[in-house]
């Protein structure tokens, strides 16, 4: 027997999501059949708008309802230090330990050969472009996660940036190999970036 459309199309949704697998997707879709409909149309709402209402910082590439974000029009923030992050829940987790008050550059991915991921395919040109037109960053902090990636995308900004004259450090390697800055506890994070290397 097979399932009536509107069950089988919300199936099908909820296997997109990551780590979601048929069994998994089918039990969620009749668990929503059981929730109240009021529960279920707010769960719809804040999916659309999620999507809708949020947007990418055009300077820093985080997400955010305005634009520029919060953080970069926060002028009591320190203008001369920049993070680079992977990803803006990496921006979440450091702003979490509430010991940087710097500023953040969001990549939105890392260099990878095997994805066919390039220079091209990540935020980088904005970051050498926000170098160009602001000479108040005085230091550029690499934090991409601790993975072949990230630390191959790492060594490409640095060198990258040399040219430029702004200090390039990189996290300590307090975080253990292949971790990511998402899931680090702050004490780590903040010992990452107290410890940090330059480039
Ligand atoms: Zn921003």
């Amino acid at each position: 027997m097979q399932y009536p459309e509107p069950i089988a199309k919300l199936i099908d949704s909820y296997t997109k999501l990551p780590g979601i697998g048929s069994k998994t997707a089918t039990r969620l879709a009749f668990f929503t059949l059981d929730m109240d409909e009021k529960d279920v149309e707010s769960f719809a709402k804040a999916l659309v708008s999620a999507k809708k209402d949020l947007h990418f910082c055009s300077i820093c590439g985080n997400i955010t309802e305005s634009d520029p974000c919060v953080i970069c029009v926060d002028k009591s923030r320190d203008q001369s230090q920049v993070i680079v992050v992977e990803q803006p829940k990496d921006v979440m987790a450091l702003e979490k330990m509430r010991e940087y008050h710097g500023l953040y550059h969001v990549l939105h991915g890392v260099l990878s050969p095997i994805e066919g991921k390039g220079p091209e395919d990540i935020n980088i040109t904005g970051l050498i472009k926000r170098l160009q037109q602001n000479d108040q960053i005085k230091e550029v902090i690499l934090a991409t996660n601790a993975t072949p990636e990230g630390e191959a995308t790492a060594t490409y900004i640095a060198r990258l940036l040399k040219p430029a004259g702004v200090k390039v450090t990189r996290l300590a390697h307090g975080l253990s190999v292949g971790s990511d800055i998402e899931y680090a506890d702050e004490m780590t994070l903040f010992k990452a970036i107290e410890g940090r290397t330059e480039l």
